[in-house]
């Protein structure tokens, strides 16, 4: 087992790894840049290392720095947490090239994964089904207009190294999709580098679905359910729950067989996600995969008591998963992302110094932040301040649960979404269950104002 592991990240997911180290007899260091001096996880680490000013670009997304901090304070593997350098392929080799154990999958992983283009091609080839669309990039817009008449409108063009909703358009129709076409291949070079982009049919009103899996280096991978992400502004995900309210035990078992197909295809180590869209009429296609620890894994941690992080360090450090078949999924488990943001100006981020600082508590309820009574927000990175996750034993019950503590969660000095989450809470069709992906843009009106 590792000595000394490096967390090369900041904020809630810092102290999530720091835990799971310090719970294995692990020491851990903490990096950090300028502005977050006075942050939890320096604190709480053993060991930390400032590496530069507040912009995360001359901070912690500065490799060399990191792979120094590794050097002088003798650790022996390097943990991404998400965000950063979590799904860089050239960090995780430059740790391997320095002998440090990056803790995530290859690579190769990383890079087939990264390219959503590539990422599709290698579902094609295992017969995992991917939303119909152009087998690979399209450059030509006439070649590609032939594919989207042939598909039927609308159609979404998407950025090959796309990631957090850029670089995707939707079009209408043939007169739309010029325009389409050109905006999403400009918007993707601009946030990428790289102008590949492809064809995919758009679904109207397709459910998040994503399955967590596990793989290890000794030819195991289990998928351990799944997590309904529908609730999303912006293609960012506000909500997150499991189960699903519309799986049924067979979907399940099509859908969580398809996910272990997939990481199979590539011989997947370590946790990652595999992101499906569910439409209304039950049929299900692979999106995307995320190489890393995701923002909502503790919805599954709660769900199977399975430490997603733990098991991570353990196949990092060559060993068998600790689990090796689905774990049995308890009850209902939602969590609500708590930013530092004011729903009614548009989810303006609100940076600043927090005053008062209450967390809610009681059975079956968790937070994880790093935020305390005296913190100031900063305004250089994520608004993300806290994840507020409940466990009940079913969904009415994980709702109740919710709308106590999101009514006990006090934060005062920045304005946070937390009163905007307790409207969504009480809102008929969330209560139903009844949500897509666009539910928000669509009959979430009144939740902003
Ligand atoms: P990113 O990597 O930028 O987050 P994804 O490929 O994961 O992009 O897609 C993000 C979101 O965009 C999805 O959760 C879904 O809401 C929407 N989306 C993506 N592809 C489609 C599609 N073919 N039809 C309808 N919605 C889509």
């Amino acid at each position: 087992m590792f000595k000394k592991v490096l967390i090369a990240n900041r904020g809630e997911i810092a102290l999530r790894v720091i835990r799971a180290c310090r719970e294995l007899g692990i020491e851990t260091v903490a990096v950090y840049s300028e502005a977050d001096r006075e942050s939890l996880h320096v604190r709480f680490a053993d060991d930390d290392v400032c590496i530069g000013p507040a912009s995360a670009r001359d901070s912690y997304l500065r490799i060399p720095r990191l792979i120094a901090a590794a050097e002088i304070t003798g650790a022996d593997a390097i943990h991404p947490g998400y965000g950063f350098l979590a799904e860089n392929a050239e960090f995780a080799e430059t740790c391997a090239a320095s002998g440090i154990t990056f803790i995530g999958p290859t690579p190769h992983q990383i890079r087939t994964m990264g390219d959503k283009s590539a990422a599709r091609a290698a579902m094609i080839a295992n017969e995992v089904p991917v939303v119909p669309g152009s087998p690979g990039p399209v450059d030509d817009v006439d070649e590609a207009l032939a594919i989207a008449e042939r598909m039927g409108f609308p159609v979404i063009i998407k950025a090959s190294a796309g990631g957090g909703g850029k670089g995707m358009r939707v079009a209408r129709d043939a007169d739309d999709f010029a325009r389409s076409f050109q905006l999403a291949r400009s918007e993707a070079l601009s946030a990428f580098g790289n102008g590949s982009v492809y064809v995919e049919k758009y679904l109207e009103r397709p459910r998040h679905v994503e399955f967590q899996v596990l793989g290890d280096t000794h030819g195991n991978v289990i998928h351990l359910g799944e997590r309904d992400c529908s609730v999303q502004r912006r293609h960012q995900k506000l909500v997150e729950e499991a189960p699903c309210p519309v799986m049924t035990p067979e979907l399940r078992a099509r859908m969580g067989a398809a996910a272990v197909k997939g990481a199979k295809a590539i011989d997947y180590v370590g946790a990652g996600t595999i992101e499906m869209l569910l439409d209304q009429d039950g049929s299900f296609y692979f999106m995307e995969m995320n190489t890393r620890i995701q923002v909502e894994h503790p919805v599954t941690e709660m769900l199977t008591g399975v430490d997603l992080v733990k098991e991570q360090i353990r196949v990092a450090a060559g060993l068998p998963l600790g689990v090796t078949a689905t774990p049995e999924l308890r009850g209902h488990v939602i969590e609500c992302r708590v930013n530092a943001e004011d729903p009614k100006r548009n989810f303006q981020p609100s940076p600043g110094r927090i005053d008062v600082f209450h967390m809610p508590g009681g059975n079956g309820v968790r937070v994880d932040t790093h935020a305390y009574a005296g913190y100031s927000v900063p305004p250089f990175y994520d608004s993300m301040i806290a994840k507020l996750i409940v466990h009940g034993r079913d969904r009415d019950e994980a709702i109740a649960k919710m709308r106590l503590a999101l009514e006990t969660f006090i934060i005062q000095g920045v304005t946070t979404t937390i009163p905007f989450l307790g409207t969504l809470m009480q809102h008929p069709k969330f209560v139903e269950g009844d949500v897509h992906t666009k539910f928000l843009e669509k009959e979430g009106a009144d939740l902003f104002t």
